[in-house]
């Protein structure tokens, strides 16, 4: 018999806990429990989590106060007060424009990549051989891109609207004649907030802004590029190609802006002669959210691809002939040119880049085409109406934005009517209101925008009488009369039976981490929970335009205002600031704030930035766009940074010593011991600490960069706080600063977004990519700081697991105090080359047959692998992961007694397809057993690769970047 029911919960629980919500998170998101905690520990050699951690991390920069943060919530209560929250926000219909446009996210595409782990939890797709579902959905973004744009080649998204014309500037001021003026010109009529971008990005570089109207310019060596916007931001429609032949006369270059949709239509900005397009697939089926995240989109001419920023899918073939493909030319970029990179863009928006291209897939070109009359039939109708009504139309030809002038009433009296119907105009003066239709406007919205101008008096005519008159307002030079997206991918998927076996049949090629785990250093590849994903789709958090008036976004405010809070405590800073849209973007808001820092006390020529050498590409290249110049810090030969060398180089420049960028723990997994001393020298010789947060996972709840001496840190809510990679980016790159940096923080030109607004934007959204934030926000609410302390230990617990277990077949490169390591640990591949032959990408290539993706290839020390298992990973996942690179070590032991071929073997010709395995040709040196199936447990769970090894060197060699003809794969 059974004991009662009150007798086993006097034996497994307290009356108390049976009460508490059964849905707590902590158990959830972290992978061990107590008992495979102390499984583990043992291995390690210790007996309590606590005493491991007192060893691991140093103990003067231990945490020395518990952190004020929220009490964890249950998964539903989380939900549940969160619908609270964002309730407050208000969804009004907005035809605020200014390159925001509401659109309609297909479901299917919602569902099954929006909202499907199977694509937002994958990683950048550096091992090209498991990533290539995304890449061909890339490869259609850059096709659809050149195609649309009428350029030659496009990169695989950058950041945003803003951000990607301030690289566009940038990439043309590098490729100028020497005898060209440093100076910009920016067409008055381009969008504000990315005037407002580029004129951050301008200042420290030393270009000159030059603002006007395009047609009274007069171009002259002065300047050595232009950009202009396509519909202008008022609306009218211009044909550049007059004004850049003016500039190329003069060698400038020209930089168009353009709506993507109205490129269906228009004249694309390649046949007026543009250098460079610019612009935001927002409108392709990405929401709102209140800014971002949506994937700008940078396409140029192939002669500029070697200085293109950003990343860049090319085809290539595999170890089979067949195409594959693979990120081409600037894969590493940062890494290796470092402060001569072209762009500091690491993270993208892969993930909003997949989606638009889905957007164009689904609908094809004559369903995008259709779409873009429908909005232009829309606002023909509107401006007839209005025209009726007495109203003059200032912006003619228009697409669909319009300005209207005024005189019997005001702007106020109009945006007033307007709130009434919940619907946000935009007024540009007193006697001018602009309007911008889109995808989701119907004739029931064009109707209320007329009762609106007829300060609501009804009208004296029907829309269907309108729609009789009127015809299409845009002048026949102007239309479009070339193709486009005529390859088969873009003519074959508008069912959506047919379109969902596409998207699941791109998905099966790609390891996520609904696989297994993604152990990348420096990456942290941890759970992105379902309560946290949630909310990103709803509609009160995505429907919203970024430049709607304040009082709609209460909700909004809440969430922004709690989690900057909540990252204060957990950095030990005074101030945050949500807008940088990636990392990269953190470290240049922050040594921007430092610049100015420095300028505003009238020392504006410290401008040398220490970076040891073992950092991030990153750092260097925002250094340099932040207008510092770089002195590089040696390491020794413990990983940690060379104090007296650091020490040597800091007084050397003492007068103009700016700042210096550390990562910690070191990008060496190491928690370095002079850290405090380290930020103290660089104070006393004048200069400010930027700690890079990459490595944040290993500091939660146990340490705090304000504490140990920084001045200013970037956090990344991909990594650390839960936004998931979503194949390469979106992500969130705040930054935390000390009290007498507050005022540095970005500010944005439009909305007040709570920092100093004299200060530039550094993205084009006042937040950012606002609607992701919620993830991070509800990852801490639902842990607290006991449960985001408890992650912290475990992530650094199972990293010294895994290097424990593993250090017998790999040296472990670096080790702290007591051999521990932080949150990850280096894998020393370089001894095996001499007697087998094998290399880093060998063992990378390799793990693909077992299943696994490979850990940071070469970074930050080429010829290793860079372990971090994260929190989230149980012990089961760890073994698995560690059987299988001890099953490597053992075939590698083959090769070098021989019993395995040094040029024939199963590394040498990883990774193995199912093609390659069932082939009636087999002409190896090892059994097609050992080749897919080298343990049991793969017979239970096997991942295929879906090419062979993809050839670097061919790709590079003969760069294609846009779809390839079918034929191809037979
Ligand atoms: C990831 C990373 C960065 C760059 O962050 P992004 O979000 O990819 O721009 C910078 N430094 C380190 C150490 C990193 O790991």
């Amino acid at each position: 018999m059974n004991p009662s029911l009150k007798d086993q919960t006097k034996s497994e629980h307290s009356y108390e806990e049976t009460l508490s919500p059964s849905d707590t998170f902590l158990r959830r998101h972290v992978g061990s429990d107590h008992e495979k905690i102390q499984e583990m520990l043992s291995v390690v050699g210790y007996d309590s989590l606590e005493t491991l951690i007192d060893d691991a991390v140093p103990k003067n920069i231990r945490l020395k106060k518990e952190l004020d943060l929220p009490n964890p919530l249950g998964e539903f209560a989380l939900q549940k007060e969160l619908k609270k929250i964002v309730s407050k926000n208000k969804i009004f219909r907005s035809y605020l424009g200014l390159g925001y446009s509401a659109c309609i996210t297909p479901p299917v595409i919602q569902r099954n990549i929006l909202e499907n782990p199977g694509w937002y939890t994958a990683y950048t797709p550096y091992q090209a051989e498991i990533a290539q579902g995304r890449m061909e959905a890339l490869i259609n973004f850059q096709t659809m891109i050149t195609d649309l744009t009428g350029m030659e080649i496009a990169n695989a998204s950058l950041l945003d609207e803003g951000t990607a014309a301030a690289e566009a500037m940038t990439m043309l001021y590098s490729l100028k004649e020497e005898s060209q003026g440093k100076s910009f010109f920016v067409s008055q009529s381009v969008h504000p907030q990315t005037l407002d971008v580029i004129r951050t990005r301008a200042l420290p570089l030393g270009i000159h802004v030059v603002v006007g109207s395009f047609k009274k310019m007069t171009p002259s060596a002065d300047f050595f590029g232009a950009i202009v916007q396509y519909p202008s931001s008022d609306g009218t429609i211009y044909d550049f190609s007059d004004f850049i032949q003016s500039l190329h006369a003069v060698g400038a270059k020209a930089i168009v802006a353009a709506d993507l949709l109205s490129l269906t239509i228009l004249k694309p900005p390649g046949e007026m002669g543009a250098d460079v397009v610019v612009g935001s697939t927002q409108r392709f089926g990405l929401p709102l959210g209140f800014g971002g995240p949506h994937a700008g989109f940078f396409a140029t001419r192939e002669d500029f691809k070697r200085s293109m920023p950003g990343r860049l899918i090319g085809v290539s073939r595999d170890s089979q002939g067949k195409p594959g493909y693979r990120l081409s030319l600037q894969t590493r970029e940062q890494h290796i040119r470092r402060d001569k990179a072209t762009s500091n863009i690491c993270t993208a928006q892969v993930l909003l880049a997949v989606l638009s291209s889905m957007y164009a897939v689904y609908h094809g070109p004559k369903g995008l085409k259709q779409i873009a009359l429908r909005v232009h039939r829309m606002t023909t109708l509107l401006v007839t109406g209005l025209e009726k009504l007495g109203y003059k139309i200032v912006s003619k030809p228009y697409f669909d934005t319009i300005r209207v002038e005024l005189s019997k009433v005001t702007s106020s009296e109009i945006i007033h009517y307007a709130e009434e119907r919940e619907i946000n105009l935009r007024s540009v003066s007193q006697h001018v209101i602009s309007i911008s239709l889109d995808e989701t406007t119907t004739l029931e919205d064009v109707s209320d925008l007329l009762l609106i101008f007829n300060e609501n008096k009804p009208l004296h005519f029907s829309l269907e009488e309108l729609a009789k008159k009127e015809e299409y307002a845009i002048p026949e030079i102007l239309e479009r009369k070339s193709s486009y997206l005529s390859h088969a991918v873009f003519n074959s998927y508008h069912t959506e039976t047919e379109m969902l076996r596409y998207i699941r049949r791109l998905e099966a090629k790609d390891l996520s981490l609904t696989t297994s785990m993604i152990a990348l250093g420096s990456c942290t590849m941890k759970l992105n929970a379902s309560t946290e994903m949630y909310p990103v789709t709803w509609p009160e958090l995505a429907n919203i335009h970024p430049f709607v008036p304040n009082n709609q976004t209460e909700g909004y405010r809440i969430l922004f205002g709690q989690l900057e809070k909540w990252l204060c405590e957990i950095t030990g800073f005074a101030e945050v600031s949500l807008q940088p849209n990636a990392g990269s973007q953190g470290e240049y808001a922050g040594l921007l704030a430092i610049r100015n820092y420095h300028q505003s006390r009238n020392e504006s020529h410290r401008n040398i930035c220490l970076i040891p050498i073992s950092a991030h590409g990153t750092n260097p290249a925002s250094a340099v766009m932040a207008g510092f110049q770089v002195v590089v810090v040696a390491c020794d030969e413990n990983g940690n940074i060379d104090v007296e060398d650091l020490k040597k180089k800091a007084i050397e420049h003492k007068h103009d010593l700016g700042a210096l960028m550390v990562t910690y723990p070191s990008t060496h997994g190491v928690f370095e011991e002079s850290i405090q001393d380290i930020c103290q020298i660089i104070h006393e010789n004048g200069g400010q600490v930027y700690m890079d947060g990459a490595n944040m996972n290993a500091q939660v709840g146990l340490t705090r960069p304000g504490d140990i001496g920084a001045d200013v840190c970037h956090l990344n809510l991909h990594k650390t706080f839960c936004i998931p990679h979503g194949g390469g980016g979106p992500g969130v790159g705040p930054i935390g600063v000390a009290e007498h940096l507050a005022p540095f923080l970005p500010g944005h030109s439009i909305i007040e977004n709570g920092s100093n607004n004299s200060q530039g934007a550094v993205s084009a959204a006042p937040w950012g990519s606002a609607s992701i934030i919620v993830i991070s926000w509800a990852y801490i609410h639902m842990l607290g700081f006991d449960g985001l302390r408890h992650a912290t230990k475990l992530a650094i617990l199972n990293a010294n697991y895994i290097a424990k277990r593993l250090v017998g077949a790999y040296p472990v490169l670096y080790k702290g105090n007591r051999d521990l390591v932080a949150h990850e640990c280096i894998l020393d591949i370089r001894g095996f080359k001499k007697g087998s032959g094998v290399e880093v990408e060998d063992i990378a290539k390799r793990l693909m047959d077992y299943g696994f993706h490979s850990p940071t290839m070469s970074f930050p020390v080429p010829g290793t692998l860079m372990v971090e298992p994260t929190e989230s990973e149980s012990k089961e996942e760890l073994d698995r992961f560690i059987d299988a690179m001890l099953s490597i070590a053992e075939e590698i032991a083959d090769i070098e007694k021989g019993s395995l071929d040094k040029t024939d073997n199963p590394l040498k010709n990883a990774p193995h397809t199912a093609e390659m395995v069932i082939s009636d040709q087999w002409n190896h040196k090892y059994s097609r057993e050992r080749a897919a199936y080298p343990l049991p447990w793969l017979r239970l769970r096997k991942f295929w690769p879906s090419v062979g090894r993809v050839d670097n060197v061919y790709g590079d060699r003969n760069l294609v970047c846009s779809c390839i003809p079918v034929e191809s794969y037979t």
